[in-house]
């Protein structure tokens, strides 16, 4: 069974962050603990001394014997403490013995401190060390001390180690909670924009083109995605409102030249209409334009079957200008343009014949959408390896927004339409590939009203 990426990354994160914390738990606990231990046995065998130099002090040598209210003394603090003394004269002789004096009360303390220990789940037993009592270097007798250990805790202790344990404890939990939230607050911010984009994805094979990242990702990589993705989006959303424009443009450039036609020959064929030569020249000229469409489609067709042979060598564009504004000269004289023709020879390597194409095709467009007495410049130059063909007139314009859709294939301007000029909306999209096969560039500014300009780039070689 596949799991989310969510669900995985959150896992991995929570799994790491818990054992960081778990180890960190452990480590922390075990060393403070036996660092603590170790404490307490130095502690408890520095007071064994201690008590030993004490019963030393206490010891009366201008009278040659032992003051037995101070050993008492001596006896029944360390009781308290935790410590059972017996302590010897010189000869053997016993002075004093915690368990001789109070029995009861030496049986309470040592019962109390084995139950802490247990409690704090440290074994250990009772021991005896014997230490001979020594001043100015003279043996004075002995004592022999027994204990829990080896070492025990008194009450502050315990009370100290178990608060310790529950505040490691409690920063243990805490850190796990921490970890699982995090881990799965890291794990959504990573993962919400890769779902976003699969629900996007799915949404586009559905051909709904609407939904966009409209938040930024604050991860570079994220942030790419989420732009790629909302370029895509556009690009097909672009494509396929220009797929639907095209079929319903075939369709109504088909469907006017062929109803036209079915017209006049079904009134003619039922004696409606006689068979005039004008009648006639009429279907003529609409089977013509059904013709000119047809024509065009397939040179688009070869162009961009990606298999267009060029034949190249060097070219002059300056002659190729020449000689489109030659051939279309008596179209521009029809609306009684003037033409202006500026620049020197320029040599590249291209096609002349493609060449010649692409120019008559954007000065046909330039007289088509021109007024009477327009002015149509025309001008060649070259610029850093490249040979440049300018295109300039007066006349119509193009409306900014509609500017980027004037290459693609059927696309008329709404102006240009409304004119009945009766383009097919091809001349550009070849124009287009021609240049592109040619490694340049077709590049155009219009502003309604005031003219167009097309500049064709092609490197010299
Ligand atoms: P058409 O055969 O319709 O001229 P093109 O592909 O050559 O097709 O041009 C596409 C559209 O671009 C035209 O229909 C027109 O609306 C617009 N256009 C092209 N050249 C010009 C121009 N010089 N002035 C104004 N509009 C232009």
């Amino acid at each position: 069974m596949l799991r989310s990426i969510r669900a995985q990354l959150s896992l991995s994160i929570m799994l790491i962050l818990l054992l960081t914390v778990a180890l960190i738990s452990v480590l922390s606990n075990w060393i403070i603990n036996n660092e603590f231990e170790d404490y307490i046995t130095r502690q408890e065998h520095q007071r064994s001394e201690s008590i030993v130099t004490d019963l030393g002090n206490r010891y009366d040598s201008l009278k040659g014997g032992w003051d037995h209210n101070l050993l008492h003394t001596i006896g029944m603090y360390s009781l308290y403490d935790g410590y059972l003394l017996k302590i010897y004269s010189i000869d053997g002789t016993l002075l004093w013995d915690a368990e001789n004096h109070d029995m009861s009360l030496c049986g309470q303390i040592m019962g109390e401190i084995s139950t802490r220990m247990s409690q704090a789940k440290k074994h250990g037993d009772f021991v005896t060390n014997t230490y001979d009592i020594i001043r100015s270097g003279t043996k004075l007798g002995s004592v022999s001390i027994r204990y829990y250990g080896p070492f025990f805790f008194t009450e502050n202790d315990y009370l100290f180690i178990n608060t310790l344990n529950t505040v490691l404890l409690a920063v243990a939990l805490l850190s796990t909670g921490v970890a699982v939230i995090a881990g799965g607050l890291l794990a959504r911010r990573i993962t919400q924009p890769v779902v976003k984009t699969a629900y996007i994805a799915t949404q586009i094979a559905q051909g709904n083109y609407n939904l966009r990242f409209d938040s930024t990702p604050n991860a570079k990589e994220l942030e790419e995605m989420g732009r790629a993705m909302n370029h895509l989006t556009q690009a097909l959303s672009d494509q396929e409102s220009l797929r639907k424009r095209l079929t319903s443009d075939v369709a109504h450039e088909l469907r006017t030249p062929l109803s036209a036609v079915g017209s006049y020959l079904e009134a003619m064929t039922e004696g409606l209409w006689e068979a005039t030569p004008e009648r006639l020249q009429s279907c003529h000229e609409e089977i013509k334009r059904l013709g000119v469409l047809v024509a065009d489609l397939e040179r688009l067709a070869k162009i961009e079957d990606g298999n267009l042979q060029l034949n190249m060598a060097n070219t002059d564009l300056f002659e190729i200008v020449q000689t489109a504004v030659h051939n279309l000269e008596p179209k521009a004289m029809k609306k009684e343009l003037s033409l202006f023709i500026e620049g020197d020879p320029v040599i590249v390597e291209a096609d002349r014949e493609r060449m010649i194409q692409v120019v008559m095709n954007l000065l046909s467009n330039a007289i088509l959408y021109t007024q009477m007495h327009g002015h149509i410049r025309m001008k060649v130059w070259k610029d850093h390896q490249a040979g440049l063909i300018r295109v300039e007139d007066d006349g119509i314009g193009i409306a900014e927004d509609e500017l980027p859709f004037i290459f693609e294939r059927f696309y008329r301007t709404d102006k240009s339409r409304n004119r009945k000029t009766g383009g097919t909306g091809i001349g550009l999209t070849i124009a287009k590939s021609i240049v592109e096969a040619h490694g340049g560039k077709i590049e155009v500014t219009s502003a309604v009203g005031m003219g167009s300009c097309f500049t064709v780039t092609l490197p010299e070689k």
